[in-house]
């Protein structure tokens, strides 16, 4: 199995919690702590939140993505 090149991106200022997919793309939890000011993302697939929620719905939401997700390397803008 290949490994992505995105295991280690540059962590982006407001990086909460950093998680990898099955393949090692980072998925970042990035945001505020405080209402609804999380979101995430992920450097594998490039899918994202659709839009902010509090923190404890986008590390349950980023972890079951990291889950099932087996993408390395996406050029998707
Ligand atoms: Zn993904």
């Amino acid at each position: 199995m290949k490994l992505s090149p995105n295991h280690n991106p540059t962590e982006p200022s407001d990086l909460l919690i950093r998680m990898h997919n099955q393949v090692g793309a980072a998925v970042d939890v990035t945001g505020g702590t405080v209402g609804e000011a999380s979101r995430w993302n992920c450097h594998g697939c490039g899918d994202r939140s659709s839009f902010t929620d509090h923190l404890g719905t986008i590390r349950l939401r980023a972890g079951q993505h990291a889950e099932f997700c087996r993408a390395a390397y996406q050029r998707i803008r």
